[in-house]
């Protein structure tokens, strides 16, 4: 078996791994490099074409199975969850690979509604595996059967992805965190791990991102506790609230509508990506924010939308994109008075989110800071917790999987250094069944 750290091992972003064994190679995840995508303007995206992005870094570098004369090769694509970190190379790069796509039905769902929104559209068969059942994949050197096992992350529908081969069980867990009270789905599968586990498992891809912060990730629940606290303090404010999020992030949106409604104002959801994701979410009916909220897409309805905020403001909550401050999202329009809202002393602003550290981002968040704080703006920051698992959620994976080998994902080099000391602890040897490795690397196993 060979496995080739593709996208991801040197940066946060464009995860792409590639796992071969004999004749077949399949690909886990296929996504885009963020900051590269910020600097060119995410609402723009559609206008650039696989050469632009390649050119500014974004895509995972996939040619590399091109030198290798891997490329026909690949049986399938396999999608462990919706961010676009890790879906968002598919509308560019899909269709040099002759096979079909698989993923949970709100990945494969997000997917779809984010071709449609970029105007893309791609040759392969993409197919939906519900969470927790397999599918067999027949290569040319045999059968494999894929298994999409339930996890937590920040994101509905997250897989932890067991391809059975021959050599053994290849696990991609990428993202995770263990959450025993998520707020919108069930714990993990447990019974699978442990189950896989005993079949044996050859090697596991892991997210190691927060392998430096030495304790676990909180649940999901205490991000719904501290909406709820903050909420609790604005009852009968006369002051305007937005708040703003991951679009993504389904059980946060819950949650913040739910306590939100105990306000007693109006929801407005403004802004095209939270448009994007809730459609998803109600196509599979997996939760519905229909009755609850009013969604606003187009510029027109948002101008309107805004004038009648800003009249009646404390009828109001309001839900908008921008929490990084990426120029031309309604936040950071906001913060520059270009739309027709202007924020006053007093007013409330609640980021359910954490500034993701890269230097793109932090500029563009404290730059908006700055001007909100300007207008006299109450900032109620990082009302968040992570998708992403620390140092004992790593551990305890490990422990359930108990795999062979282990190789650390989703970061820089020194992000994923602290991996080493967890895995001597956990009795690996470095570079003999314990791998850290870089973008463009391969190893044998
Ligand atoms: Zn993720």
């Amino acid at each position: 078996m060979e496995v080739f750290s593709i996208g991801g091992y040197s940066e946060v972003g464009k995860n792409m791994t590639a796992v071969k064994i004999k004749d077949d190679v399949f690909l886990f995840d296929c996504g885009l490099y963020i900051p590269a995508v910020i600097e060119l303007q995410e609402e723009k995206i559609q206008d650039y074409g696989e050469r632009q992005l390649r050119g500014k870094q974004a895509l995972p570098d996939d040619l590399i199975l091109d030198k290798l004369g891997l490329r026909n090769k690949v049986r399938a694509i396999f999608l462990s969850h919706g961010h676009l970190d890790h879906i968002g190379a598919v509308p560019f790069i899909a269709y040099r690979y002759n096979c079909p796509i698989f993923g949970s039905p709100f990945t494969i769902s997000v997917l779809k509604r984010t071709m449609e929104d970029e105007k893309k559209r791609i040759p392969n068969k993409i197919i939906t595996i519900e969470s927790d059942s397999s599918h067999t994949i027949n290569g040319k050197s045999g059968d494999y059967e894929v298994e999409l096992i339930h996890m937590t992350h920040s994101i509905p529908h997250t897989t932890m992805i067991a391809l059975h081969t021959k050599e053994g069980i290849v696990v991609y867990g990428n993202d995770f965190k263990i959450d025993n009270t998520p707020v919108l789905e069930s714990p993990p599968n447990y019974n699978a791990l442990k189950r896989i586990s005993k079949q044996g498992i050859k090697v596991a891809i892991l997210d190691s991102l927060y392998c430096s912060s030495e304790t676990k990730t909180p649940s999901e629940n205490l991000a719904r506790n501290m909406v709820k606290e903050i909420f609790s303090g604005m009852h009968g404010s006369k002051n305007a609230i937005f708040v703003s999020t991951f679009s993504s992030h389904i059980a946060r949106l819950k949650s913040i509508v739910e306590f939100g409604k105990k306000l007693d104002r109006e929801i407005f959801f403004i802004g095209r990506s939270l448009n994007r994701y809730t459609q998803a979410s109600n196509d599979i009916n997996l939760f519905s924010f229909k009755n609850q909220v009013r969604i606003v897409t187009y510029k027109n309805q948002v101008a309107s939308a805004l004038k009648k905020i800003s009249s009646q403001r404390d009828k109001f909550l309001v839900i908008c994109t921008g929490h990084q401050g990426e120029p031309g999202s309604i936040l950071e329009r906001l913060s520059r008075k270009k739309l027709p809202f202007e924020f006053r002393r007093g007013d409330n602003l609640v980021f359910s989110s954490k500034t993701i550290p890269v230097p793109i981002n932090i500029k563009n968040k404290g730059e908006m800071d700055k001007r909100f704080k300007k207008y006299g703006v109450r900032i109620f920051d990082e009302v968040h917790v992570s998708g992403h698992g620390g140092r004992e959620d790593i551990r305890e994976l490990i422990e359930t999987l108990n795999p062979e080998h282990v190789i650390p994902s989703h970061g820089s080099y020194q992000q994923l250094l602290p991996m080493r000391e967890l895995g001597k602890e956990l009795g690996y040897k470095m570079d003999k069944n314990f791998h850290l490795m870089q973008d463009g690397e391969k190893i044998s196993i």
